[in-house]
């Protein structure tokens, strides 16, 4: 009987794509994927230390699992992610039952720290830092190549790592101390990968780096973002393109155009701004102005009109005034965004904002963090309740989790849509859906007939 194996995944869509890729090497030692933590083998926490407390976090979890290993001994218990790159040794001692920690460049390295453990009392721990190239015996590049057996989290959607680590070191930001430089991976691998995707019967696929738009400048720029979308489009049987996140001071109109010209990228961008103050853009090195930005969503929307674009907004930035943070409403306003992922300000280790002065009082973060919300939420509101009526192609990604008898898939636009379960509607069945009813969430729709494709 197959071995069954837990993992809790935090933060981003790059942990979220690690977590198929530890899965992937563990299917290989005969472990399958559980829902539960009661009663699985091995248990890892692949964490994110992007926020505030999330070793913390990661301390008070490992603590519910100290119980679970009371009870089963068997258990073997793995930290993996930011927050095991952060900690390294430090998590097996002050949780000696603990029997590895993998840094996220190290998850190929997972049978190896298996077999190191067997043979010592204390957890086996791999955190070094990959250079690119540099493939430990045994292991697999994941940067170059596709792990040889991911276990995918989705039937029709994939994501797929083009650029891992940042060189930005945006003030208040962790990742370039968890995740390195950035290593971008080659274009023929890249596409290599999609095609066999689109083989086994992927309809989408999403590019992941912590900043898409910085694709190839680490590999002498011949391939941008802009050229590889131009190369992932003519890929048979790939329907829709998305990739994410994208880098203000780097998105422009080369990417604008490949947007536009390119039928199977969505018309979907997310563009962190983070503040509406160009004082506290210069104190968070951003490197753009608010102007700046601006600009360029004017000119993607003159390119493509109906183009959704969302955004992620920090409030209480250390030294953000009050006019600091009218100037993020402001902005907030004005772009009219089609959704907001907004975080009030944490403390990260390593990061040179947590020496800043000026820190801001926790309530007044937590306040302006209200009223941000409060403003995306009337905007958002207006916004679906304008779909009403309208007719979108959606790809169908799987059964509603909230009710079986609906379908969900989205629009390309990124909004998810809910369709009453029918007859012959299979999953990855690009529809054509008439928008029925909204809500701040999701939209409702009726399928009007067989998309022609996305
Ligand atoms: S661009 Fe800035 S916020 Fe984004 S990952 Fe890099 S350092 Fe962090």
């Amino acid at each position: 009987m197959a071995k069954q194996l837990f993992i809790k995944t935090f933060g981003c869509q790059m942990n979220e794509h690690d977590t198929e890729k530890i899965a992937g090497v563990l299917s290989n030692l005969g472990y399958s994927l559980t829902d539960s933590p009661d009663g699985a083998d091995m248990i890892i926490l692949n964490t994110c230390s992007v926020r505030e407390k999330a070793e913390y976090k990661c301390y008070s979890d490992l603590g519910r699992l100290l119980e679970l290993k009371k009870k089963n001994p068997d258990l073997v218990i793995g930290v993996g992610g930011c927050v095991a790159q952060q900690e390294g040794e430090r998590i097996v001692q002050k949780a000696p039952y603990v029997d590895m920690v993998f840094g996220t460049d190290n998850i190929s390295e997972i049978p190896k720290l298996l077999e190191k453990k067997k043979g010592q009392r204390k957890g086996a721990v791999s955190t070094e830092r990959r250079k690119k190239g540099l493939v430990p015996q045994g292991g697999t590049d994941f940067i170059s190549v596709p792990f040889p057996s991911m276990v995918r989290n989705h039937p029709v959607k994939a994501y797929v790592n083009i650029v891992d680590g940042c060189d930005k070191f945006c003030t208040y930001c962790v990742v370039p101390h968890t995740r390195g430089r950035e290593r971008s991976r080659q274009p023929e691998d890249i596409c290599h990968e999609i095609q066999g995707l689109a083989s086994a019967g992927y309809k989408e696929v999403t590019l992941l780096g912590q900043n898409v738009d910085s694709y190839g400048k680490d590999t002498g720029g011949h391939t941008d973002l802009a050229d590889l979308l131009h190369r992932i489009n003519d890929i048979p049987g790939i329907m829709s393109i998305r990739f994410v996140t994208s880098h203000p001071a780097d998105f422009g109109d080369r990417l604008i155009n490949a947007m536009k010209r390119l039928p199977k990228v969505c018309e979907h961008l997310h563009l962190p701004l983070q503040s509406g103050s160009d004082t506290i853009l210069e104190r968070m090195k951003r490197n753009y102005t608010y102007p700046e930005y601006r600009d360029k969503i004017r000119r993607l929307r003159e390119a493509i009109p109906d183009v959704a674009v969302t955004t992620d907004i920090i409030t209480g930035f250390p030294g953000e005034s009050a006019e600091d943070f009218d100037k993020t409403l402001e902005a907030i306003e004005e772009i009219q965004y089609d959704g907001i992922f907004a975080f009030k300000y944490s403390r990260r280790p390593y990061t040179s904002a947590r020496l800043y002065g000026g820190q801001v009082p926790r309530e007044v973060s937590e306040e302006r963090l209200s009223q941000v919300l409060e403003i995306q939420d009337c905007i958002t509101q207006e916004k679906n309740q304008a779909c009403i009526g309208r007719e979108f192609d959606i790809l169908i990604e799987g059964e509603s989790k909230k009710d079986k008898r609906n379908l969900t898939g989205r629009t390309r636009g990124n909004k998810i849509v809910h369709i009453p379960m029918e007859e012959g509607i299979s999953i990855g069945a690009i529809l054509r859906v008439r928008i029925t009813s909204a809500t701040l969430a999701s939209l409702k729709g009726e399928v009007v007939r067989q998309g022609r494709g996305l």
